[in-house]
């Protein structure tokens, strides 16, 4: 069985879907790896490390998807606006695509590449239980985010972080308010705390108050009602206009006290909620920061605009997009970990073996035989014939 890396062709896209490190297991594993020339420059892997470890170079892009049963791609075409309907053309029936696709929300996209026949996996739906844990790529690239919203914040702010007593005068710590304590959330909380910043965190979900703690940030306790916050799979629920006009309330002073916020609050397969509206910005100190990682998915901050900087009154407000792509070295590390793990765990002595009775393996398979098959995918593609959200 043939895996076939391409190099990902959306603008901005530097990470790889495989490193050469990974090359072996799946060699190891019966199956012979082709990678498209060039594919891992953009994170630092030359052809040459991939050669070494056992892959082809091949350096036609269309030989590679010609050629192969299985393509890893960090981008498929659902999430690649610039360059995806030229790979929708290459693929082909009884081919395996596996990577993000946007499931919940590009549903047309994920309609035409079920209709190329392929069976497309979405490492997006990767179930959240303990033995998918190394294949999850939403953990690892949102550990990369919440890293790089710290730094992004403390390169733009006018101050430093850390408390520094000089011969000067003495610096007070600056501080950061984290809302959304997932796995960005977290990595961002450790981040801020080891440049020496005072962080505080808020999330619907009491649970992580512990977690946040052991990071050394202080949880912001909000009287709300947050019974039913948390969904399946340890997700946050969305909440409905009404809670989220009372959290807003009761987080506007801390807002206003805060350095720099780092919002990361995100509900599945809905657009994010907003959390700090303009008159809380307008409550911020003059250079003052927030860094939006929910930008993607609409922003939590009313002033966001994705993939810009915005000032207002004072205050920055970054958008980013796609951060993991800016650490790319260490992004397609972790992804490429995360999807050999995955493929192996589809291959059953050298050929691919897709066995609904697994939680895995049906959680993540978006489409085959021509039709999408995923029920939650289905079911939102029904919601958003009802009038929900697509794209
Ligand atoms: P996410 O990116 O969907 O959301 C980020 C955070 O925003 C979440 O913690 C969520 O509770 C929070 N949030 C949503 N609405 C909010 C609001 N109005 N105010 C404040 N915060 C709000 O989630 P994620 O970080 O990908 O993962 C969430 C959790 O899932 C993790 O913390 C973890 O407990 C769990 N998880 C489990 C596994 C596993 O078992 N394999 C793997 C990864 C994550």
């Amino acid at each position: 069985m043939i895996v076939g890396v391409p190099k990902e062709t959306s603008a901005g896209e530097s990470r790889v879907s495989l490193t050469p490190a990974f090359v072996p297991s799946l060699t190891r594993a019966g199956l012979e790896v082709q990678v498209q020339a060039g594919a891992g420059v953009p994170a630092g892997y030359d052809d040459a490390a991939y050669l070494d470890r056992g892959a082809q170079i091949v350096p036609a892009r269309a030989a590679v998807f010609a050629a192969s049963d299985v393509i890893l791609q960090v981008r498929t075409s659902a999430t690649n606006p610039d360059a995806g309907a030229e790979d929708l053309a290459l693929y082909r029936t009884g081919q395996a695509v596996i990577g993000t696709c946007d499931p919940l929300l590009a549903h047309d996209a994920v309609r035409s590449i079920a209709a190329r026949g392929v069976s497309l996996f979405s490492l997006e739906l990767m179930p959240r239980i303990t033995r998918a844990q190394s294949m999850d790529i939403l953990s690892s690239m949102a550990t990369i985010a919440g890293y790089k919203a710290v730094l992004l914040a403390a390169s733009s702010l006018p101050k430093m972080f850390p408390m520094m007593m000089t011969a000067a005068g003495t610096i007070a710590p600056a501080r950061v308010f984290i809302i959304g304590a997932g796995v960005a959330g977290l990595q961002a909380i450790a981040t801020a705390r080891r440049l020496g910043a005072i962080v505080h965190s808020y999330d619907v979900r009491p649970a992580v108050r512990e977690q946040v703690e052991s990071l050394g940030g202080k949880f912001v306790e909000l009287q709300l009602d947050t019974d039913g916050a948390e969904g399946a799979g340890g997700y946050a629920k969305a909440l409905g206009e009404d809670f989220y006009r009372k959290q807003r309330e009761m987080m506007l002073t801390f807002v206003a006290d805060s350095d720099v916020v780092i919002t990361t609050a995100a509900v599945p397969g809905k657009r994010a909620p907003i959390l700090v509206t303009a008159e809380m910005v307008e409550g911020m100190a003059p250079g003052s920061v927030i860094v939006d990682l929910a930008a993607e998915r609409g922003g939590n901050c009313e002033l966001t605009r994705p993939g810009e900087t915005v000032g207002h009154k004072g205050v920055t407000i970054l958008g980013p997009l796609n951060l993991p792509a800016t650490v790319a070295h260490h992004a397609s590390q972790l992804y490429a970990k995360n999807i050999t793990t995955f493929l192996l765990h589809l291959v059953d002595k050298g050929t691919l073996k897709v066995d609904l009775a697994d939680e895995i393996t049906a959680g993540t398979l978006v489409t085959r035989d021509g039709k999408v098959v995923n029920p939650m995918v289905l079911e939102t593609m029904g919601a958003a014939t009802e009038g929900g959200v697509s794209r």
